[in-house]
């Protein structure tokens, strides 16, 4: 084993495998109590890593250490020289590209073709984006009168939070655990990551490459487990100064909770139940194209995926029929073959869950499109996490599949008459995410979004981000935005300062 890096290669009865360690203080290490988990790969169901597991001891040595690394060389390092850091971080990334998406393939199961156009390049974009733009973060100053005449100068200044907890999901693994990573150390924090157990390969890369370009000791900590365990060790842990999180509304609930006694600052990305509302004077070829795109992209597996779509009545048959010939045309297969469109779910866990909606959906009396089971695949991917798209029709807006997030690969299409039906039924949603609206009446397109209940909303396009932006969910789909100045403000804290004048001028 190369004692450098933390994975390395071992046989596990015939196979070979990975192991991903934890790394705390600059060094990967077994987690204390020598126990490990698997790495599974959902597109054939092998195990493709071993996984060392944090013990309480490993989460409060990974604390310490980060705590410890402010006092050092980063707390005292010139931001310059720290933004420098942070770019050195987004050009290895680039140069080892091929092993960033080698893991993220393996842990996922996404096309080839998707994480190596939007998974690994925005891992490395993050750190270069966030390190031009705390340089760039402008600070407010006031000019006060007094009473007695003279007069007082506040200005603002910015100091790092302290500690991250940083808890991320597998979705986008490394897209999203490099969101929060890039300006929370732009800030000068020090940070301990939970990566989603599905999904540890990249957090685990991303240490090697800390190493590589002098990141300090203590800055970067990996610790793997699960949520329900060493997450909430994390959470609860007294030196955290902020929770920054991704992942599900129900476990976001849950780490509110826990965190309350210790009134940690929380940043929370949650959940979503994304309307698509299509008008009759849309562009009809786009707005098919982006909807098949918005519903299927990532298996389904995306927090911006819609899984509600509202059609004019007047083009709802076309509509409904060149849908269903975008979702037969995916295939799914090799993650690793680039003809390959659709990878498999997380997990048999969650094709269970999926599953399950997909009865859900014909118990509640549904019109199935398309789709609704399993394809059938050769070896080794007949033993992948693999469903069809699958679209439906003809439900009531109460029905459970309409509510709830399924998070796969799957669509309800619902006809509206009137604007007003058409807000009205994308606003009933304890939801409050993203939404696309199609339509090429741009007075109609302003008024539309002004009455959406959503963070983000997009009109002829899904998921075109600009980083600058601000980035989360109303309601029940998040607490605070990132993005931009948005992250920056949450990965520090903000402090004024007032200086009396006794000179008059
Ligand atoms: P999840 O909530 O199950 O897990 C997310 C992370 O939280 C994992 O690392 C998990 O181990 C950890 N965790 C779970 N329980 C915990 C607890 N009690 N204490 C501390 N940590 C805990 O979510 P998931 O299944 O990994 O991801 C899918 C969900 O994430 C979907 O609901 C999706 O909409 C949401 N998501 C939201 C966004 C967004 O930006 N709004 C982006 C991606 C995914």
């Amino acid at each position: 084993m190369n004692h450098k890096t933390g994975a390395f290669i071992f046989s596990l009865n015939v196979s070979c495998v990975k192991k991903y360690q934890l790394f705390i203080d600059g060094h990967f290490k077994e987690g204390k109590n020598k126990e490990s988990f698997p790495d599974i790969d959902p597109a054939t169901g092998k195990t493709i890593a071993e996984v060392s597991l944090a013990s309480d001891k490993d989460v409060d040595q990974a604390v310490q250490s980060a705590k410890q690394s402010l006092k050092g060389p980063w707390g005292k390092m010139q931001i310059q020289n720290r933004l420098d850091l942070l770019r050195k971080i987004g050009d290895r990334i680039q140069e080892r590209f091929q092993d960033f998406l080698n893991a993220e393939i393996s842990d996922t199961g996404k096309p080839i073709t998707l994480a190596q156009k939007i998974d690994i390049p925005r891992g490395a974009a993050n750190f270069k984006i966030f390190a031009d733009l705390a340089r760039n973060l402008p600070a407010e100053i006031y000019e006060t009168q007094t009473e007695d005449g003279s007069r007082a100068l506040n200005y603002e200044s910015r100091v790092p939070l302290g500690v991250v907890a940083i808890i991320s999901p597998w979705n986008l693994p490394f897209l999203l655990l490099t969101w929060k990573v890039a300006p929370a150390l732009a800030c000068g924090n020090a940070v301990v990551v939970k990566p989603s157990s599905e999904t540890p390969g990249t957090a685990t890369l991303l240490a090697e490459i800390m190493n590589e370009v002098g990141v300090p000791p203590g800055v970067y900590n990996v610790i793997h487990g699960q949520g329900s365990t060493v997450g909430e060790v994390l959470i609860q842990h007294p030196e955290i100064s902020g929770i920054t999180f991704t992942g599900e509304s129900g476990t976001g609930a849950k780490i509110m909770e826990k965190a309350a006694p210790n009134l940690k600052k929380l940043s929370f990305e949650l959940g979503g139940k994304n309307p698509a509302i299509i008008f009759a004077d849309s562009d009809f070829e786009k707005a098919v194209e982006g909807t098949a795109r918005s519903v299927f992209m990532n298996t389904g597996q995306v927090c911006l995926c819609t899984e509600r779509v509202y059609v004019e009545r007047k083009i709802f048959e076309k509509f409904i029929e060149s849908l269903k010939q975008k979702a037969e045309e995916l295939k799914p297969g090799d993650p690793f073959n680039v003809k390959t469109t659709l990878g498999p779910l997380i997990s048999e866990k969650q094709r269970e869950k999926v599953l399950s909606y997909y009865k859900m959906a014909v118990e509640e009396g549904s019109e199935v499109i398309t789709g609704g089971g399993i394809p059938d695949l050769p070896p080794p991917f007949h033993q992948g996490a693999f469903v069809e798209p699958t679209i439906w029709i003809g439900l009531k807006e109460t029905a459970r599949v309409i509510k709830e997030e399924i998070f796969g690969p799957v669509c309800h299409i619902q006809p509206f008459d009137s604007e007003e039906e058409a807000v009205a039924m994308a606003n009933n949603s304890s939801y409050g995410l993203a939404a696309a609206v199609w339509t090429n009446d741009l007075n109609k397109a302003h008024y539309i979004s002004s009455q959406l209940e959503t963070g983000i909303t997009w009109v002829n396009s899904w998921y075109l981000r600009d980083l600058r932006t601000p980035f989360g969910g109303m309601k029940k789909s998040g607490i605070g935005r990132e993005g931009g100045k948005y992250s920056l403000q949450f990965y520090s804290e903000i402090r004024n300062i007032c200086i009396k004048l006794s000179m008059e001028y």
